[in-house]
């Protein structure tokens, strides 16, 4: 059994096996249906995970730390289009590409993440920045890009950040008045409306089910968990919106006692379930499995209220667990020098 199937039937390894470095992360959970990707969009996909797969294995395997190979793995996310999250994001109701992030120490407890940030380049090291070199936790809107500014991190024009593809995808969501879960068109905060038909649906992939928020959970060889999460929220979002991805607890959560977790979905569910913690809260004061945490979570503060998503988990034992309730999850594991597993549908 490779192990993605493996942590799907919620397995954990070998007892006196020697828990290598490992990395999960994910690219989005939604309406992923085999049917509505080409076999060219499929390969582009799996690439591109093995790709920041890859990068957070070299450096785990360097012997870095858990943090640093979050990082690595979310900014070859966040550079890639085919990802919501840093360049190709989705677009908020005014046009405008608007990014939150976050990052946890599982050693520390300590935490850092930015909301609504128009600028940096790479949300996820403003996130980083912010746990490490501010006294706070959460910055937000035009002061969080001015910190990232000042910190050195690369800071691009907001036009960096758009594509095309991601203003149609808007104008449909505008013509429908609906606020878009980006890889589940289907999924609607506001009253449902008739749908105005794709017509540029040209490349293979159903557009509606096409990118996803990233995020990455880590273990590295001194047995400390991290998680981080960079997204562009929800296609026409309004308001200032800010969604579950830089929220400790809800989106994001690591603690090298209990777990390392990212999230993806819509995030309204996940901020009022605080979902990353309560699995956390379950291994830790219930004493349940990994696995049980996750499934009983996604049960009671998605399946049960309506919300969708999905959760990428690992803890210091180096057991993992995808659980989500979408169709499916772009998602993939690297453990030691081994190889990347990539997996897209339930
Ligand atoms: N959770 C993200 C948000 O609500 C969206 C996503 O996961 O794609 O902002």
């Amino acid at each position: 059994m490779n192990p993605i199937a493996a942590a799907a039937a919620g397995k954990a390894p070998a007892p006196g096996v020697p828990v290598a470095p490992t990395l999960l992360i994910h690219g989005g959970a939604g309406t992923i249906l085999r049917a509505n990707l080409t076999r060219k969009a499929e390969a582009a996909y799996r690439a591109a995970l093995a790709g920041a797969l890859r990068a957070g294995q070299a450096v785990l395997m360097a012997g870095g730390a858990s943090l640093d190979a979050v990082v690595a793995a979310i900014r070859v996310l966040e550079d890639d289009p085919l990802f919501n999250a840093g360049h190709g994001s989705v677009l908020n109701h005014e046009g405008h590409v608007e990014l939150d992030a976050s990052i946890m120490d599982g050693a520390t407890g300590r935490a850092g993440g930015v909301a609504g940030v128009r600028t940096v380049r790479n949300p996820i090291e403003a996130a980083r920045a912010v746990m490490a070199h501010s006294p706070h936790v959460l910055l937000a809107g035009e002061g969080a890009d001015r910190f990232a500014a000042d910190q050195g991190l690369a800071i691009v024009d907001p036009a960096y950040f758009l594509t095309e593809h991601r203003r149609r995808q808007l104008d449909r969501a505008r013509a429908n008045d609906r606020i878009e879960l980006d890889h589940d068109g289907r999924v609607t905060l506001a009253p449902p409306a008739p749908p105005v038909p794709d017509q540029d649906n040209r490349d293979g992939q159903a557009d509606e089910g096409k990118f996803g928020t990233v995020g990455a959970v880590a273990l590295d060889t001194f047995g400390n968990l991290a998680a981080g999460t960079s997204t562009g929220g929800l296609t026409n979002k309004r308001w200032g919106r800010i969604g579950d991805s830089p929220l400790i607890g809800a989106g994001t959560y690591a603690d090298n006692g209990t777990v390392a977790v990212s999230g993806t979905g819509t995030g309204e569910f996940f901020m009022r379930g605080l979902v990353a913690y309560d699995i956390a809260a379950r291994v830790r004061y219930l004493g349940v499995s990994l696995s049980d945490a996750v499934d009983q979570t996604v049960r009671c503060a998605l399946d049960e209220r309506q919300g969708q998503g999905g959760v990428i988990a690992l803890n210091a034992r180096g057991e993992v667990k995808f659980g989500f309730n979408t169709e499916g999850m772009y998602r993939g594991e690297i453990r030691g020098t081994g190889e990347p597993m990539v997996s897209i549908y339930r």
